[in-house]
């Protein structure tokens, strides 16, 4: 499997910021070390211009976000400090989720080892996203005909607001989110499909709620999924209000492949968020990820 990494963007964050960005190290590192990923078929994510992120954002917002001149309010809704090293972060963010979603077009399946930013609207930052990195890409392909039909199934444990802001109404984007129906955000634009679920939900009603909402997926026929395989449903993540184990979670991620599979959809994977604290239950969470991709791919 092809795999793209932000490695060499690295963003400094103060001391103490709740953003557990050594994550993305733990989990590449694990990765290699189980062979999930080998060495040859890693590379860096390359740097989305402009051109990409103008496909889902507005060009005063993309000026503002890239020369540093976001306002105040808006870079607390963010909630990292600005710097020039973040936007290279996350431009390299949407550049590895395209590069990620090409690759999985000409092999079947392929990571960005980081993404999943599905807050960021097409003119604001919000919750440490700055660019949506699956609308772009989403938005990208579609225009340069690529594909004619995508989806997005983002099962990160908070709803893909931003997304769904920006892709909704597309006639060539199904949007499916499954979350925490009172975590944020606490405004919820729809999505094609919302499944809202309640705190503490356990694995077997989770599965439950994600076999009724796969076939309705599916029956889009998709040509190109990206999966936002988030890490914060996990019981005990500090953000995420739901109950799954990494048993759940694992099977939540085999149900999602082997769907696409079957439908002979091609599947990008982004990680979207976890924030356990200290941070190896998210890790283990996100390796187990990529495991099953490997599973389902050979
Ligand atoms: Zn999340």
């Amino acid at each position: 499997m092809r795999a793209f990494t932000l490695d060499d963007y690295p963003v400094p964050l103060p001391p103490g910021h709740r953003f557990p960005m050594e994550k993305y190290a733990l989990t590449l590192e694990a990765c290699l070390h189980e062979g999930l990923f080998t060495a040859d078929r890693l590379a860096p994510a390359p740097l989305a211009p402009d051109a990409v992120l103008l496909r889902a954002h507005t060009p005063a917002y993309v000026t503002a976000a890239t020369t540093g001149t976001l306002s105040a309010p808006e870079i607390r809704r963010l909630g990292f400090p600005w710097t020039p090293a973040l936007i290279t972060r996350c431009r390299a963010s949407v550049g590895g989720t395209l590069a990620a979603a090409e690759a999985a077009l000409e092999d079947g399946v392929a990571a960005n080892l980081a993404g999943g930013t599905h807050h960021a609207k097409a003119g604001e930052a919000e919750g440490f996203c700055v660019f949506n990195d699956v609308a772009c890409a989403a938005l990208e392909l579609l225009a340069r005909g690529a594909v004619s039909r995508v989806a997005v199934v983002d099962l990160d444990v908070h709803q893909g607001n931003g997304t769904a802001a920006i892709l909704g109404g597309h006639p060539a984007v199904f949007t499916l989110s499954l979350h925490g129906e009172k975590n944020f955000p606490f405004h919820k634009p729809p999505s094609t499909l919302d499944v809202g679920l309640p705190d503490g939900c356990d694995d077997a009603t989770y599965l439950r709620a994600l076999d009724k909402a796969l076939p309705q997926v599916m029956a889009f026929e998709p040509e190109l999924v990206f999966y936002i395989a988030g890490a914060d449903p996990l019981k005990g993540d500090s953000l995420g209000r739901l109950g799954l184990s990494l048993h759940g979670l694992a099977e939540r991620d085999r149900r999602v492949m082997r769907a696409c599979r079957a439908q002979g959809a091609k599947v990008a994977l982004s990680m979207g968020g976890g924030y356990y604290k200290p941070i190896h239950p998210t890790v283990a969470a996100h390796i187990g990820t990529f495991r099953v991709a490997r599973e389902v791919w050979g």
